[in-house]
């Protein structure tokens, strides 16, 4: 049985990481932010990304996508959601991205190892017995992580709304290397 004290072998504590005592993890990052600011000046920028391109990857925790590209700040649009999938809202995200904000091209970047390839679309029946009702979304959970990138590459393509879909490249970032895989969308 677990106690309050018990922590998993999994999860062991890392100190750095452990949260002050008295303060949520929130209180931590609003502190962070504190000397974030302290250092800041104001870029001068406006709100068009420097380099004209979105990119759209997984939440991933193990995915620094500013590190892993050589990106600055100004840069670039980020989308992120649960794998990267180019869902409605991501379309949305995309067609304000290049109408309003001036970006050209779009970048996809799923992942190994990603917490969808472990979920089905039961998931989505386990909630309805759950609460009653079923979410109207899809879980977009797949086996394949490089035919997931070729369906997501489609869809930005065939997309009525989006001006620029000439410059559409996707790959898959290896989470225990750092190394992007691309890969070839008619494969
Ligand atoms: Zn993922």
């Amino acid at each position: 049985m677990s106690t309050p004290a018990h922590r998993p072998a999994e999860h062991p504590v890392r100190p750095h990481l452990a949260v002050r005592d008295g303060g949520t993890v929130t209180d931590r990052l609003v502190e962070a932010n504190h000397r974030y600011a302290d250092a800041f000046s104001d870029p001068g920028m406006d709100a068009r990304p420097v380099l004209r391109v979105a990119v759209v990857a997984c939440m991933d925790a193990r995915l620094d996508l500013h590190a892993a590209l050589g990106l600055e700040l100004g840069d670039c649009h980020t989308i992120r959601n649960a794998g990267g999938v180019v869902t409605d809202d991501v379309i949305r995200s995309l067609t304000i991205s290049q109408r309003a904000l001036g970006t050209r091209s779009v970048m996809l970047v799923h992942h190994t190892g990603c917490g969808l390839e472990s979920l089905t679309e039961d998931f989505r029946h386990e909630i309805e017995d759950e609460v009653g009702q079923r979410p109207a979304w899809a879980v977009e959970s797949f086996r394949d992580v490089d035919q997931d990138v070729r369906q997501s590459m489609q869809r930005v393509r065939t997309s009525p709304f989006l001006l620029h879909v000439d410059d559409v490249r996707g790959f898959v970032f290896d989470v225990t290397t750092g190394l992007l895989r691309e890969i070839d969308p008619a494969a």
